[in-house]
């Protein structure tokens, strides 16, 4: 594989991502026994640091996994990740597993937890997505019943995604006993009679750290916002759909299942929505 020329953090060092190794025994290779995030870096400054942080404290408490680092110790890797790049846009990811042991379900006695973060240049959702619209396609949610916690388990969110993939889709709009849950990798918003409405943040979804940032964006725009369970029917007859997550922003969903979502093309929520969050990212400059 053509290895990515960054540097990355794994056990206390810095080196070349190709460098970088665990062992085969890794409980995050085994089990998938681990936590990680997803932390955008613009104009080299993380936004919403402290935000993704608490997320991550709450995953590794809700596993009983030992967070090793304090938000000093993890804001000096970031920090020193993102002056190892040129890029002026960057994605973190950091994840941290059960460590090294004998392999066995239960935990092991004592071991030391294996932490791993990298970088990676973060290109901007571009004018196609932006103006254009994705397409998505429905797909009932078979993942697990603890999906607050960003588990480093993705098998779920991998076979979604290329269930999507396989159908020429950018992404799924999953349901769970036929109410909304969230995308492969995305949280959802539908859009109806000009209120922005997201699915309930409980166990069934991921509170993406956008999910707070609609609601603000939301207030700041103006935009009536709501929290409820919608059902299948209220999501295929809506007036605009759309996803975000740290690495698309905020973007537009035109097609579901190859019909028209509402006029079939970005709507006026969504002009307003991502104005204010490209706003609130130039104010980084
Ligand atoms: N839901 C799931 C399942 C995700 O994997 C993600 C991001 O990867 C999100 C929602 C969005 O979260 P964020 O806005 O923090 O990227």
């Amino acid at each position: 594989m053509d290895w990515p020329q960054s540097i990355c953090y794994i056990n206390g060092e810095y080196l070349p991502l190709a460098e970088a190794k665990i062992s085969v025994l890794d409980r995050g290779f085994i089990f998938g026994d681990g936590i990680y995030e997803v932390v955008p870096v613009y104009y080299r400054k993380p936004f919403r640091f402290e935000q993704h942080l608490a997320r991550f404290e709450r995953s590794t408490r809700e596993i009983g996994l030992a967070n090793p680092f304090d938000r000093a110790g993890w804001l000096d890797v970031v920090e020193r990740l993102v002056a190892g790049s040129t890029a002026e846009h960057q994605f973190i990811y950091w994840q941290v597993t059960r460590g090294v042991a004998r392999r066995d379900f239960a935990f092991p006695a004592d071991t030391t937890p294996t932490v791993f973060a990298m970088t990676s240049p973060f290109t901007r959702p571009g004018a196609a997505q932006r103006d254009g619209g994705l397409k998505a396609v429905t797909r009932a949610d078979e993942r697990w019943l603890r999906c607050d916690i960003k588990s480093v388990s993705l098998l779920g969110a991998v076979l979604a995604r290329q269930f999507a993939v396989e159908q020429g889709a950018d992404e799924v709009v999953q349901f769970r006993d036929g109410c909304l849950t969230e995308g492969s990798s995305s949280n959802l918003w539908v859009v109806r009679g000009g209120t922005v409405i997201g699915a309930p943040r409980d166990r069934l979804i991921l509170e993406g750290i956008r999910y707070g940032f609609v609601a603000e964006l939301c207030e700041r725009t103006s935009l009536p916002f709501e929290v409820r369970r919608l059902g299948q029917a209220e999501v295929e007859g809506c007036d605009e759909l759309m996803l975000t997550s740290a690495t698309r922003e905020i973007l537009p969903i035109v097609s579901l299942d190859g019909r028209a979502v509402g006029s079939g093309r970005p709507g006026p929520a969504y002009a307003k929505l991502r104005a204010a969050y490209d706003q609130a990212i130039e104010a980084l400059r």
